[in-house]
Parts: C-alpha cells; sequence; structure tokens
C-alpha cells in the first residue's frame, strides 16, 4: 500500500481554524496515513482582516514540536511546517523568519493579490475571469521570483474555487488560456527545485478535481515537472486526507511515479 503523508493542514493556531492537533493527528491515523506536517497559517499583512493569520511562532512551534514528538512512532510521523502567504513587499520579513526558526516544510501559497485575496466576491467586481486568473498567475510569479526558499507552491489555481462563485460552475483556468505564464511559473519551479503541491481541499468544496488540476499537472508533467507534494487542507478532523484514497491512482495517471515528503526542509522521494 502507498505510504501517504498529508502535508498541509491548519490547527488553532490558524485564524480560520479550530482545529485541536490532537484530534487532527487521530483522524489521520484513523484514515491509515503514515504521518501528518502541521502547516498554519502565516499571512502578514492580510490587508482585509489585518492579523488574523499572524502566527505567534514563539507558540506555535515549542507546542506543535512537543505534541510531534509525543504522537510521533515507527509508524506515523508528524512534522512542523507553515503556510506562508507570498507577497512582494514582505520578502525581507519571511527570510528573516525562516532563518531564525526551523521548520520541516514550508508551503509558498498566494493568498492576496493586490491587497485583495480571491477569497472575497469583492475581487471580482472589476475584473472578469480571464483578468482575475491572469492577475492571480502574474502575482505567483512575481512572488516566486521576488522569494523562493519554500519546499512546495501551494494550491496553484485555487482561485478557481472562488471564481466559480462569481462567474458560474463552467470557470476554468485552462493551460492553453495563459501557456506562457504557466510555462514560466513551472520553469522556475523545476529551475528552483521547488515542487508543485497538489492540494485536495477543493473536494470539500464539491470540486471533483484536486488543485491544480489534473490538465493542470499535466502541462506541468510536460514541462518536465516531476516534484509534487500531497495536502488535503483540512481545517477540520474530518477533512484530513480528504480523497486521498483516488490520489495515487490520479497521479499515476498522469505519469507521476512518486511524490515528495519533507523533514527538516529536506525532501525524500515516495513511491505513489
Ligand atoms: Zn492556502
Ligand atoms: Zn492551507
Amino acid at each position: 500500500m502507498t505510504k501517504l503523508y498529508d502535508m498541509h493542514m491548519h490547527t488553532r493556531f490558524s485564524g480560520d481554524s479550530e482545529a485541536d492537533p490532537y484530534e487532527m493527528i487521530a483522524a489521520a491515523k484513523s484514515k491509515k496515513l503514515s504521518g501528518l506536517i502541521f502547516t498554519d497559517h502565516m499571512d502578514l499583512d492580510y490587508w482585509v482582516e489585518p492579523h488574523l493569520f499572524d502566527l505567534d511562532l514563539e507558540t506555535y512551534l515549542p507546542t506543535l514540536s512537543a505534541i510531534a514528538s509525543e504522537c510521533s512512532d515507527d509508524s506515523f510521523h508528524i512534522g512542523v511546517g507553515m503556510e506562508l502567504g507570498l507577497q512582494e513587499h514582505l520578502v525581507s520579513k519571511h527570510q528573516e523568519l525562516l532563518s531564525n526558526y526551523d521548520f520541516d516544510f514550508i508551503i509558498g501559497s498566494i493568498h492576496q493579490v493586490n491587497k485583495q485575496d480571491p477569497y472575497y466576491d469583492s475581487f471580482y467586481d472589476k475584473r472578469d475571469a480571464a483578468g482575475a486568473f491572469r492577475e492571480y498567475l502574474e502575482a505567483t510569479y512575481d512572488n516566486l521570483n521576488a522569494f523562493h526558499d519554500i519546499d512546495t507552491l501551494g494550491h496553484l489555481d485555487y482561485i478557481v474555487r472562488y471564481a466559480k462563485r462569481f462567474f458560474g460552475e463552467d470557470t476554468a483556468l485552462l493551460s492553453s488560456d495563459f501557456p506562457e505564464l504557466l510555462e514560466a511559473i513551472y520553469r522556475f519551479l523545476i529551475a528552483h527545485d521547488i515542487s508543485l503541491e497538489v492540494n485536495t481541499g477543493a473536494y470539500r468544496c464539491g470540486l471533483t478535481e484536486p488543485n491544480p488540476s489534473i490538465e493542470l499537472l499535466q502541462f506541468y508533467y510536460d514541462c518536465g515537472g516531476r516534484a509534487i507534494t500531497i495536502g488535503a487542507d483540512a481545517h477540520k478532523p474530518e477533512h484530513v486526507g480528504l480523497a486521498f484514497e483516488q490520489l495515487p491512482e490520479l497521479l499515476r495517471s498522469v505519469g507521476f511515479t512518486t511524490y515528495r515528503h519533507y523533514l527538516g526542509r529536506t525532501p525524500s522521494e515516495l513511491p505513489l
């Protein structure tokens, strides 16, 4: 059986979760996962609600590291990481954070585009779908260029989840719509040995594909991308390892034969 680690989840240390870390661990164990990595939000300068996603590392790291040691054993490993919300003006703050604290794994995510969060309908007031996607992808590329001390790029194309709400169910972000931009992002990741995250959080929003979509994952593979990480982006115990039972087959159908697990920010390849 494929050993699967859920490497993207939130606890009460995130501004949008009340989950008890012990319950997240219990959920992962009950789903027969091989381990997990906690990745609570650190989104400095979250413009919509200031400080909602500031992560208190002085409490977070010792608390979760202690729980990780207590609950890890030979058959289940727990890591402590962080989901870092990238914005270009935060580069020096992020560099400082990562040089002062130790993590197992860093997800770099774009939650804000030009100081607005595509999660909110107001983001789409002055943008059509194509314009919103282009701006999102451009922000992704610009942020990567400015700062790339991350292990994986989080949920590329998750903006589609929210754009659908505004522009309709058929709304899609296809590689053929933005081939140059996507290829530039993918080539940047490959050149810097950064993984691309496959995030199954979309399944809890009723979608039937991960982020990025299978089509975008195929384009990554065709560009030469092989490094992927997996995570369900759970904010509640019931979503830990969501849709993981279908993930290995889905990823193998694209061509991937391995995924990456990180420990002390060092990757190892695991068979799918
Ligand atoms: Zn995120
Ligand atoms: Zn997340």
